[in-house]
């Protein structure tokens, strides 16, 4: 059996003993075998000794046991780390940051306590799937959507936690909860917004109750352990669209994007889409290949002529009654064609809801329609093979996507990347008002192939942080190296996060090293 660090193996076995009183002998895991589980399937330290693996994992099934496993964490001094579904795959999945954690594995805390279809929220436990929500909601015909990330195998809570993203309006999962139950380290439990106050009717209808609004700090964090969160869910639309913008040349992509925010800050266009070029996204094709390493506009621009394909294009997503998304796209493309000489449009699928069996069974993704799947799966890289994201938040400007498409490939040039092509990055919309350009660097079972990956992930961690650009997550591996980055005045902001984690988790239990924020014992000396 693996030791956290700085622990006696006779004192872990004795926390071990007390961990089974606590939550049951059957759901304290410490085989090899069972431990092994939680190891990171997508880790880009694979076969090498600094992989992280934990020493155990706990599985409470409620607050009560909870509090009784952070209370033996704090009198051994044990860190945990907390997961909720534990699929954070191309973050650091299941796997703690520091090695030897024991995994607080909140998996059997699996209850949707409410989901009200008039006022549209839900309230869940952190081991509820997007899977359970959606069959919960599903079986009792409720008109509410959820909004699933790619794979709907995680849950509101981790995901809303990271604060990842999905494609309908509801796409900002952080910025769409309302309301928290969290166990502080020290055991006490706490209620934000409404919800602090006894028999509070709004708790996740208004997110701000009364003073400091605290929420954030439990985001990204290791400062507590939420066990509810309040989710907001979409009234199930009337309608959907999509239509999609072309335009031909390179220069094209500044009004593009122009008009693309325009819409998006006037909530016009409220979902989740894509940027991108199919010059981009081609397969393999040693003409294009050189053409895009090189940066030669001019023959990416003949190239696209020959082909007859655009050189950028954008697919907007419109939810809401079927008059206003129609009369959405008219004015879209109005707006579009008042600015870009030349700029066509396609109309996309339109769809009203709810959709028959039938044309669920026939569409090609489900989950811009609050229907989770696993099918991205089957659509992402060979098997066997991972990911991690990298992903910058870059300004919503054309002359941004095209800096960091230089600044990436210049990157790729210098150290050569370890797909042997050029970078391409198609910036998202998961959030309102930036861009996030979202890279996914293939990881596989090669030391040497992951160490170039590495190599090149902390050069373009360095190249964004010089230009403004900072990640808004990021896997295990690189936690420190962002957190370093957002350093304006000698890091205040790093430091108000460990004067936090040292008042309210003095012992260090929580997730050390989550987000760069480490406790005081383990943390490195700052000049
Ligand atoms: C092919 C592929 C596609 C993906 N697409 C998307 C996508 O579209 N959108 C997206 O956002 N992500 C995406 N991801 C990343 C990831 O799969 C999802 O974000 C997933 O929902 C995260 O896993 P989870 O919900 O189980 O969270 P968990 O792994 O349970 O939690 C994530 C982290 O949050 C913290 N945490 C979790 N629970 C708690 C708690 N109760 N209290 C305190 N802290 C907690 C911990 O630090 C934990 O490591 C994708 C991954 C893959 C492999």
């Amino acid at each position: 059996m693996r030791v956290p660090p700085g622990l006696r193996a006779a004192d872990f076995a004795e926390a071990i003993k007390q961990f089974e009183a606590a939550v049951g002998k059957d759901w304290v895991f410490t085989s090899d075998e069972d431990v092994d589980l939680y190891r990171d399937a997508y880790s880009p330290l694979w076969h090498e000794a600094e992989e992280p693996i934990p020493s155990a994992a706990v599985a409470p099934d409620g607050v009560e046991q909870v509090q009784a496993v952070l209370q033996v964490a704090n009198r051994y001094k044990i860190p945990l780390w907390t997961i909720s579904t534990g699929r954070n795959l191309g973050y650091g999945g299941s796997a703690p940051l520091l090695s030897g954690s024991v995994v607080l594995d909140l998996k059997r805390m699996n209850r949707v306590l409410e989901v009200n279809d008039k006022n549209h929220y839900a309230l869940v436990e952190p081991g509820v799937s997007y899977f359970d929500l959606y069959k919960y909601i599903h079986e009792r015909g409720l008109k509410v959507w959820i909004d699933p990330p790619d794979p709907g195998w995680g849950s509101p809570v981790g995901n809303s936690l990271e604060r990842g993203g999905g494609y309908t309006p509801m796409r900002d999962h952080y910025d769409n909860h309302c309301g928290m139950e969290v166990v502080l380290a020290n055991g006490e439990i706490v209620r934000t917004g409404m919800g602090a106050l006894p028999g509070a009717k709004t708790w996740q209808q208004y997110k701000y109750g009364f003073g400091p609004y605290i929420d954030g700090i439990f985001s990204q964090s290791n400062l507590g352990v939420v066990t509810k969160l309040g989710i907001w869910l979409l009234p199930e639309p009337e309608a959907y669209r999509t239509g999609t913008v072309m335009v031909s040349k390179h220069d094209d992509l500044l009004k593009l994007v122009e008009v693309f925010a325009y819409l998006m800050n006037s909530g016009i266009v409220q979902a989740t889409t894509l940027v991108t070029s199919p010059l981009w996204f081609s397969r393999p094709n040693p003409e294009l290949d050189a053409l895009r390493f090189n940066g030669e506009v001019a023959g990416l621009e003949d190239y696209a002529k020959r082909h007859n394909i655009p050189y950028w294009s954008v697919n907007l997503p419109l939810y809401g009654p079927a008059r206003v998304i129609e009369a959405q796209w008219e004015f879209a493309k109005d707006k579009f064609s008042a600015a870009i000489p030349g700029v066509t449009f396609a109309d996309g699928p339109s769809y009203r809801f709810p959709l028959s069996s039938e044309q669920v069974a026939n569409l090609s993704d489900t989950v811009p329609f609050g229907i989770p799947s696993l099918s991205i799966f089957s659509i992402m890289g060979p098997k066997g093979q991972g990911h991690l994201g990298f992903s910058p938040i870059i300004p919503m400007t054309g002359e941004a996507v095209l800096e960091s498409q230089k600044v990436f490939t210049q990157v790729y040039r210098d150290l050569g990347s370890p797909t042997g092509s050029a970078a391409s990055f198609p910036v998202f919309s998961f959030f309102a008002r930036a861009f996030v350009n979202i890279y996914l660097f293939p990881v596989v079972h090669d030391v040497e192939t992951n160490r170039k990956t590495r190599e090149i992930y902390r050069r373009l961690i360095k190249e964004s942080a010089a230009r403004g650009w900072g990640e808004y997550r990021t896997h295990t591996t690189f936690m420190n190296d962002i957190a370093e980055t957002y350093s304006f005045n000698n890091h205040a902001l790093l430091r108000l996060h460990e004067t936090m984690k040292d008042a309210l988790d003095p012992n260090g239990i929580l997730s050390p090293g989550k987000n760069g924020v480490w406790p005081k014992t383990m943390r490195k000396e700052r000049a």
